[in-house]
């Protein structure tokens, strides 16, 4: 595999590896087939950054799962969110009576995954948990219940495996910081 040094040499520095995350992965891949045991879980995600999360996540349940991608956003292209949430609803999915499993990249204001998560609820599900790759550890403006979370970060603005900057350093292998 090349070893992306391109790309690689705008981070200031590496917060989480690929061997780290791959790692912490599994755990929670194992951790969610052991509590969906015997069920088929709609697993929701939103696009993008979620996306190599949930590639790597859902390969290693050995559960049946139904896919939901959604397209949600409180962010648009800076490193500051904007305050109000854009959610694309798919058409004809049903979601009442199933077992949800809601995917995303990083908890920060909380906003986007509390408005996903009222928006689910409504639809009467006979289950919703949520699962990030990443906490963010800053005051929490929307209360967002975690099942599943794979690492707590400091409160910085990160890069990589699915994450952007502007459209930009989703391919990275590692979750880091970029340089001033
Ligand atoms: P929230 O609604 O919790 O404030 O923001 C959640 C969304 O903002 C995440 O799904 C993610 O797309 C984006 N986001 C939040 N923090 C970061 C960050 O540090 N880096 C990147 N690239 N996106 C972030
Ligand atoms: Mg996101």
């Amino acid at each position: 595999m090349s070893p992306l040094t391109g790309v690689l040499s705008d981070l200031d520095r590496v917060l989480l590896s690929a061997d780290e995350i791959r790692a912490r992965v599994t755990q929670m891949a194992q951790q969610i087939e052991t509590d969906y045991d015997g069920k088929v879980i709609t697993v929701v995600v939103l696009m993008d950054g979620a996306l190599f999360f949930v590639s790597d996540l859902l390969r290693q349940i050995d559960l049946p799962i139904r896919l939901v991608t959604l397209g949600a956003s409180s962010y648009h292209g800076g490193t500051q969110s904007s305050g109000q949430v854009k959610i694309n609803w798919p058409a004809g999915v049903d979601f009442a009576g199933h077992d949800i499993l809601l995917l995303d990249d990083i908890l920060d204001t909380g906003l986007t995954l509390a408005a996903l998560r009222e928006r689910l609820l409504a639809e009467n599900p006979a289950t919703l948990r949520t699962a990030v790759l990443l906490d963010k550890k800053r005051p929490r403006e929307h209360e967002v219940p975690l099942d599943y979370c794979g690492f707590e970060i400091e409160d910085l603005f990160v890069v990589g495996y699915g994450m952007d900057y502007q459209g930009r350093f989703r391919n990275l292998p590692c979750i880091g910081i970029l340089k001033p």
